[in-house]
């Protein structure tokens, strides 16, 4: 059940308010805990930390899989172990949590946004394409660059963005016939499909994160998933420091503190137990939600591919004023006062302060979901009399 106190810090919602998407921890979590502390084993190493590694890897049909600290580490590394470096790019799509373009520049390299489909928006494949033709030239080597920035365009970083994977085959096609790496960000879409296969065994490198808001939670915590054990090898040695001898302490990289903790990983653990359940009543909420939007002119749901199944992380609308007769933001502030909780999209990144120094392509796609996309309160937790409430307000401030 939703509970007021696992929200989200910085998402503090009044007593009876209907957040928007909380943890469900309603499992064996407090008993996998419990073991924790009584055995002592309470830090990066033990058992629930392998077992969590080994059970993720078989629920997202990947070989292997690293528990890191939080999926934001998990990109950091793979888009290191891809090969990405200093003043070279990486193509972002510019709708995303801000996180994977943080991980590119902690590589001293540079993320270049492009814009998102209108339908289901994920990175438009199209765009990638136009970019690395139009704005691109080629050096004999094959190598990639962008003629506006004069920097070497090395891979491409995908977002699922909502849940929805991306256009998988066409962005690893382009990465293909361009010699770029593909690292896959799935922060958002644990449980989801691509073409019947779960997202985490399409891409060579992929990061999952179980962030208080994610749809898996172990408070925060990230998975690196990989297909190669050379490369999940090289993850676990970064992720430790690069330690080489663990007597004399010498270390043959500059590594990171990027484990787990087998705490976390005893809840991830509970969590994992319960995916499947999370996702179906993700999808059945969607559902009572795009039934409801048939008599609602104005409000439509993000889309989902004929090759996807989405997990609906977050289940968000757009709201077109003209029909609605509102903006989302006034909608927002409509469902505020009816005790509801929503949040519009993220600050397209092409427009960020943080980001001011990487190039972007034109993106009115982003920028007109920016100003009309409303995510709706979608937690499993959910009770069916609070969808209801949600529905009946929107109905209730229809102004057209
Ligand atoms: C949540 C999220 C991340 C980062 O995950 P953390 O575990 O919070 O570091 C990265 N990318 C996207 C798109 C996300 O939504």
């Amino acid at each position: 059940m939703s509970s007021n106190k696992t929200r989200e810090p910085g998402a503090p919602v009044a007593a009876g308010m209907i957040p928007l998407s909380v943890p469900n921890i309603g499992g064996r979590e407090w008993e996998y805990v419990k073991e924790c502390l009584d055995t002592g084993w309470v830090s990066s190493v033990g058992p629930f930390v392998e077992r969590f590694e080994r059970e993720f890897a078989e629920a997202v049909g990947a070989p292997h899989a690293v528990a890191v600290a939080s999926g934001t580490a998990a990109l950091h590394v793979a888009l290191q172990l891809a090969g990405v470096g200093p003043d070279e790019e990486v193509i972002l799509p510019a709708l995303t949590f801000i996180a994977p373009a943080n991980a590119v520049r902690y590589l001293r390299a540079w993320p270049v946004f492009l814009d998102v489909d209108p339908d289901i928006w994920q990175l438009d494949a199209g765009a990638v394409r136009r970019f690395l033709s139009a704005d691109c030239r080629r050096n004999a080597d094959g190598s990639v660059w962008n003629r506006h920035t004069g920097r070497r365009v090395r891979g491409i970083l995908p977002v699922d963005i909502l849940g929805h994977p991306a256009d998988l085959d066409a962005l690893h096609g382009l990465a293909e016939e361009h010699g770029l790496v593909l690292v896959e960000d799935a922060t958002e879409s644990l449980g989801a499909r691509y073409r019947g296969q779960p997202v985490g065994s399409r891409s060579m490198l992929t990061g999952f994160s179980f962030n208080g808001n994610k749809l898996l939670t172990t408070g925060g915590g990230g998975m690196l998933v990989t297909r190669d054990l050379e490369l999940a090898r090289k993850a676990r040695y970064l992720t430790t420091q690069a330690k080489d001898d663990a007597v004399e302490f010498v270390h043959g990289a500059v590594g990171y503190n990027y484990r787990l903790t087998n705490v976390q990983a005893a809840i991830g653990c509970a969590q994992l137990e319960r995916l499947a359940e999370f996702v179906a009543t993700k999808r059945r909420i969607a559902e009572t939600y795009a039934t409801a939007w048939r008599e609602i002119p104005g409000i439509t749901a993000q889309g989902e591919a004929p090759w996807a199944r989405s997990a609906l992380w977050l289940y968000t609308v757009r709201v077109d004023r003209a029909r609605y007769g509102r903006g989302s933001r006034e909608l927002m502030a409509a469902l505020d006062s009816d005790g509801i909780q929503t949040r519009p999209l993220w600050q397209p990144l092409h427009r960020s302060p943080a980001h001011q120094g990487s190039w972007s392509g034109d993106c009115p796609v982003t920028d007109r979901l920016h100003a009309e996309a409303l995510s709706l309160p979608c937690s499993t937790g959910l009770a069916a009399a609070e969808l209801s409430r949600v529905i009946e307000s929107v109905r209730r401030h229809l102004a057209a």
